[in-house]
């Protein structure tokens, strides 16, 4: 099994093995030591996030988005220009193509299982099929926590920096 999670110290995404007994983990560019949440990791399963204290994970398909993006443009393009020149079948062979593609990338692509919360991402795990997916309920309420979050501590910043300003002569 394996993370790849974002470093909170070099703000890099750092990849690293995890088992068991793994207590702790470093990252592969600045070498700040992470400390695995307790009780996070099960033989061959990963139970909740192992970086952030959140519990709730989410299985999706493996697939690098700016690929996925850049197959649907050429798609679109490319049956934008034969439709343009009224190659009506090459449009039909285009979209037909690309509906074949779509099919077997996601068929041969596998999963990824993936925090709310941090973002960190867990590959090499079985059964990954059977986990939830994808909620957008969930994934607004982690939003919202964090937006509030980051709320009050600019909050808190802004209060501490008027208490300085007034102690200062
Ligand atoms: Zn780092
Ligand atoms: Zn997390």
């Amino acid at each position: 099994m394996n993370v790849a999670f974002h470093c909170d110290h070099c703000e890099r995404t750092t990849q690293a093995d995890i088992d068991v007994d793994t207590v702790t983990i470093p990252c592969r560019y600045c070498q700040a030591v992470h400390r695995i949440q307790p009780h996070a990791i099960e033989p061959g399963n990963v139970v909740r996030c192992a970086i952030c204290p959140c519990e709730e994970l989410f299985v999706r398909k493996d697939f690098p988005q700016r690929l996925g993006l850049i197959i649907i443009l050429i798609q679109i393009i490319s049956s934008s220009i034969t439709w343009y020149f009224h190659m009506i079948y090459w449009t039909f062979a285009i979209l037909g193509a690309s509906a074949l593609l779509d099919f077997t990338l996601y068929m041969w692509i596998g999963n990824v299982l993936q925090c709310y919360r941090c973002q960190s991402q867990y590959r090499g795990i079985e059964g990954l099929g059977e986990r939830d997916a994808f909620s957008l309920e969930t994934h607004e309420r982690y939003r919202q926590q964090e937006a509030r979050m980051a709320e009050a501590e600019g909050s808190a910043r802004m209060a501490a920096s008027a208490v300085s300003d007034q102690s200062s002569p």
